[in-house]
């Protein structure tokens, strides 16, 4: 398919294709922003724009060299992920990058690499970047994409040209978000749960079904109308580290709520009235902090007693622990 920025990616776009019109586009770039916004997207549609035989400021869609991107096979691309969600990009995958820099543009224009993400490179991978990033070889461009930049290594960043990406306004993103779901019921839901992020909105909806069993729940056992082990063995339908994910995102919104942020999401209302009726915002950001670290637990690869982790989590949201 051809590729095209997203609607709040016009002036990231705009900025881009004057550089190159300049003849000032760096070697390296690194995209970086709020995940779930499309930065992935923005570097397929910058690097088929640059591919495209057309030179017009978009990709044409028709051209032998968008024919080859759109096939998935052009020869000029080497787009560099994890091989698995949320693992890491190996060093042996970077060497890729060093040979494909080194070999001259197949189509006679420019070459591009997409790094996405850029943070799961580790020191390894990173380092061996490091020589192509500073010589990558004539009409080459490097894109970095990045949601946690300041986790991407500091001789990395400092070898890129950085660009801040768009974020959507809410009303941009519910926008897009309707024209993207297979069901138009799903919305609210996944609109107020990230209303920023549609791309991870989008990506959410095999799952609406257990993300709403638990936006039900967490309010009721939060207000004391949900049993603790009842609520913690409906939990265990979930992947323990999305359910995180989501107990995460509704308890940090009550509380943003609660500081005078947006009160559109009915989830983290209930949660903050229901909180908010036996203790103080310092102790929900405390009951956060400890979502966090079961967080950090889940990612560290330890393999803690799934059942035991989730009756904690729902004891210390129920109001049947007593602040002190
Ligand atoms: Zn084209």
């Amino acid at each position: 398919m051809t590729a095209q920025v997203l609607p709040w990616q016009g002036a990231n776009r705009e900025h881009l294709l004057g550089l190159h019109q300049r003849g000032q586009l760096p070697h390296a770039l690194l995209l970086y922003g709020l995940a779930g916004t499309g930065i992935s997207r923005f570097a397929a549609a910058i690097a088929q724009t640059l591919l495209c035989d057309s030179g017009a400021g978009a990709p044409c869609g028709k051209c032998h060299s968008c024919q080859l991107y759109n096939a998935g096979n052009h020869p000029d691309l080497l787009w560099l992920a994890p091989e698995r969600e949320g693992g890491l990009i190996k060093v042996d995958q970077v060497r890729e990058v060093v040979s494909f820099g080194h070999a001259s543009a197949q189509q006679g224009g420019y070459r591009v690499v997409i790094i996405s993400p850029a943070e799961a490179m580790n020191a390894n991978a990173a380092n061996s970047l490091l020589k192509t990033l500073e010589e990558p070889g004539d009409k080459t461009l490097l894109l970095l994409v990045s949601h946690a930049a300041a986790t991407v290594l500091p001789t990395v960043r400092s070898r890129c040209q950085q660009m801040a990406m768009a974020v959507p306004s809410p009303a941009e993103g519910k926008e897009w978000l309707q024209q993207h779901l297979s069901d138009p019921a799903h919305l609210p839901l996944l609109h107020a749960f990230a209303p920023r992020q549609p791309l991870y909105g989008q990506r959410l909806e095999p799952l609406v079904d257990d993300m709403a069993a638990v936006a039900e729940s967490l309010p009721a056992l939060m207000e004391g109308s949900a049993d603790v082990l009842v609520t913690a063995n409906l939990w265990a339908s979930s992947e323990p580290g999305l359910l995180l994910q989501w107990v995460y995102q509704w308890l940090s919104a009550a509380c943003l709520a609660d500081l005078g942020g947006e009160r559109t999401d009915s989830v983290a209302a209930r949660i903050l009235n229901a909180w908010q009726r036996r203790s103080t915002l310092v102790q929900l950001l405390d009951r956060v902090d400890e979502v966090v670290a079961l967080r950090r637990l889940l990612a560290s690869g330890a393999n803690p007693n799934r059942q035991l982790l989730l009756e904690n989590l729902a004891l210390k949201l129920s109001p049947v622990v007593v602040e002190t």
